[in-house]
């Protein structure tokens, strides 16, 4: 098959590049690198059936020849670069969404979106199943990205209603692995590495917030199947392994061996106080749950930042 993956250059973008070409397809990347890294995609340069188109999808985006299947996984992802470009955050949602669903059109091709667990906000329903609506608070820090992802959903619904197009939606949770930026303020290479460097560890608020940690290669197993299935309502995508912040850092430090200590910071505006995927749906119709537990997973996420964090510039 010949796939676009909008959003290649980025953490999970670039673990489903590797999967797709270590399967024998073409994959044609597109990001304009706002927070992602050429340096994750480095290592398919001049790969016979890897190309790299820089652009930016709020733009109208053409490809020459057949396409099968569109990934769309561009968007900021971190909280921290989506405050930082709210505009670009909600534009790339929506008329970045926009401008794929129509390429997806012209070729006949599948779209997958890449949506999020935000779009349940602070949920009044846990675990967080697919058929629930969501609590989000439309004008808050955060909305810029709840609320483009929800536009993206709604607009891959009615591409989808007004004209056939075969789409999917995965709603994916807290994702983590190697390739996420160090600096990118989530909670994962944040802690990992504030305990190898041997730093104060932020947790922010009391910590009793909890979270659901998914390693990366589970997700990307997860989204492949969903993109070659006939299911157009969303799919949530995450591991149900459910812990607190706090608990978290006293795992990846003792994880680490570090002796860091662990400080208390104000907890961001809007903060969700849970979440945790029912992954009943995505067991029945793709018969996908995860694999890798989340400390298999943070062993294998610290050796690959142990060895980041060595670089220069780091
Ligand atoms: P990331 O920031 O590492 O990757 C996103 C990529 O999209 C980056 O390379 C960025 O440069 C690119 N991009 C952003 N705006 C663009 C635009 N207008 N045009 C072209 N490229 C653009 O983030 P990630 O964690 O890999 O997230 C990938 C996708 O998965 C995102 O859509 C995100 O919303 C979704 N998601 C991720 C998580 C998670 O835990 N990692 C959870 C829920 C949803
Ligand atoms: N968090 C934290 N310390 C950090 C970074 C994040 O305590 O240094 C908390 C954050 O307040 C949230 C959780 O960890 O409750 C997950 O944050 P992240 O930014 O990774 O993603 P979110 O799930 O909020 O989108």
């Amino acid at each position: 098959m010949r796939i676009l993956i909008a959003g290649a250059g980025g953490f999970i973008g670039s673990h489903v590049c590797d999967r797709l070409l270590g399967e024998g397809h073409e994959v044609i990347g597109a990001d304009n690198f706002l927070t992602g890294s050429p340096r994750n995609i480095a290592h398919l340069q001049g790969h016979a059936r890897f190309s790299l188109i820089r652009h930016d999808i709020i733009e109208p985006l053409d490809v020459a020849g057949p396409l099968d299947v569109i990934f769309n996984l561009a968007s900021p992802a971190s909280p921290k670069d989506y405050l930082a470009h709210p505009i670009e955050t909600l534009r790339t949602g929506a008329e970045g969404s926009r401008n794929l669903l129509e390429l997806a059109l012209r070729n006949g091709a599948r779209y997958l979106l890449a949506s999020t667990s935000e779009c349940y906000g602070d949920p009044l329903e846990h675990p967080q199943k697919e058929t629930y609506w969501g609590h989000v608070n439309p004008v808050g820090p955060r909305s810029c990205y709840d609320e483009s992802k929800r536009y993206a959903e709604a607009l891959t619904m009615a591409y989808h209603r007004r004209h056939g197009l075969r789409t999917h939606i995965a709603r994916i949770f807290n994702t983590y692995g190697p390739r996420m930026q160090h600096d990118d303020g989530r909670i994962v290479p944040n802690f990992i590495r504030q305990a190898l460097r041997g730093e104060p560890m932020t947790v922010y608020g009391d910590g009793s917030q909890t979270r659901s940690f998914c390693y990366v290669d589970d997700l990307v197993e997860g989204l492949v199947r969903l993109s070659r299935s006939e299911e157009p309502w969303p799919v949530n995508l995450g591991n149900p392994e459910e812990m607190t912040v706090l608990e978290f850092a006293r795992m990846i430090r003792d994880l680490a061996g570090s002796r860091s200590a662990i400080v208390f910071e104000p907890l961001p505006e809007d903060d969700p106080q849970r979440r945790r995927p029912d992954i009943g749906k995505a067991r029945a119709v793709l018969g996908w749950s995860p694999r890798i537990g989340v400390e298999e997973g943070l062993r294998r996420t610290m050796e690959w930042f142990r060895k980041e964090l060595e670089t220069p510039g780091a």
